[in-house]
């Protein structure tokens, strides 16, 4: 499979960033699953410091309606 540039994986609770090619899969940080591509149009996430996708705007960050402070 080509793949397109270089890719990143996303955290979308803190924001960690890796490479995809670094195979990692969950955040070590706090176990999310880390995001390979825009959850609502699939664009492979092309920086480690994107919040939002470039296509289509969705926020990679998760919604919680908690509002719960860190
Ligand atoms: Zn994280
Ligand atoms: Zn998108």
């Amino acid at each position: 499979m080509e793949i397109i540039g270089v890719a990143y994986r996303l955290c979308p609770r803190c924001f960690r960033a890796v490479p995809a090619a670094s195979g990692e899969r969950y955040c070590p940080n706090d176990g999310t699953r880390l995001l390979e591509t825009c959850p609502r149009c699939q664009t492979p996430i092309p920086s480690p410091y994107a919040r939002f996708c470039v296509v289509c705007g969705q926020g990679f960050g998760l919604v919680t309606s908690k509002g719960g402070k860190a």
